[in-house]
């Protein structure tokens, strides 16, 4: 299949290919199955919703943090993937996942791409964001502890069903872009992370610059930037509440 082929089935399939064909009739007509149902995140002050493409995430970008985890210092970002069907809204639950005993919390800054591009210079690379949200990287600790001695890939720590929660969008045209703010997550209305945005090790344009020379960014992809210290374990019943300032709060309870 020649790319410009390849490219229109998959902007068809994330677009929705003509407002006309819903899922259910490209299932009746032209799909084998229904067709999965597009991602949307809410946008704050709007009622236009942001569709979602892909989810990427930092592995570390607080010193405090990969000193808590016990990992090297000096490396430079990395990234791993989560899909968007893992997104849970703000407002909703998560299922305790199988597989593990040390399901974890990550509070991070969410960044939301309105286009993109392959080797962003770092000085555009805001040119290219909408907007951000409150996320949660939700873990298997116990598994990634166990993939990263193996030195397997960390899928089964970090990407399952529920494992990506992720709040409203709010567009960088209103509350401009975050390079500090506090970012603090209680569960159950205790502290358990309380940092600040300005500590993150690899700044927004960094974060983009970097993802953009191993993967072709566009409109719709989710950055999920790194999380701060204080990362531990939530328990069926357990409520999760976070905060980054100037872009609200997200909330979920594991079920
Ligand atoms: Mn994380």
């Amino acid at each position: 299949m020649d790319i410009k082929k390849r490219d229109f089935l998959v902007g068809g399939a994330l677009l929705g290919a003509g407002a006309a064909m819903t899922g259910e009739a490209m299932g009746q007509s032209g799909t084998v199955f229904p067709a999965p149902q597009q991602v949307f995140l809410p946008v704050n002050g709007s009622a236009q919703r942001f569709p979602v493409r892909r989810i990427y995430c930092v592995g570390r970008n607080y010193l405090a943090h990969i000193r808590e985890m016990g990992n090297d210092e000096r490396e430079l970002p990395f990234f791993f993937a989560k899909h968007r069907d893992m997104i849970v809204q703000h407002g909703g639950t998560c299922a305790y996942p199988g597989m593990t005993k040390d399901y974890q919390h990550e509070i991070e800054l969410v960044v939301a791409m309105k286009s993109g591009g392959m080797n962003i210079p770092m000085a555009s690379a805001l040119d290219h964001v909408y907007g951000y949200a409150v996320g949660l990287d939700m873990t298997r600790r116990d598994q990634q502890s166990r993939m990263k001695e193996k030195q397997w890939p960390w899928e089964i720590g970090k990407s399952f069903e529920d494992s990506a929660p992720c709040g409203t969008i709010y567009p960088a045209s209103a509350v401009g872009h975050l390079s500090k703010g506090r970012i603090h997550l209680a569960v159950n209305g205790q502290t358990r992370q309380d940092s600040d945005l300005a500590k993150m090790i690899w700044n927004v344009p960094e974060v983009i610059h970097y993802l953009s020379a191993q993967a072709e960014l566009k409109a719709g992809d989710l950055i999920f930037t790194g999380t701060p210290e204080g990362v531990g374990p939530v328990q069926k019943g357990d409520k999760m509440t976070c905060r980054i300032e100037k872009i609200g709060e997200l909330s979920v309870t594991v079920v």
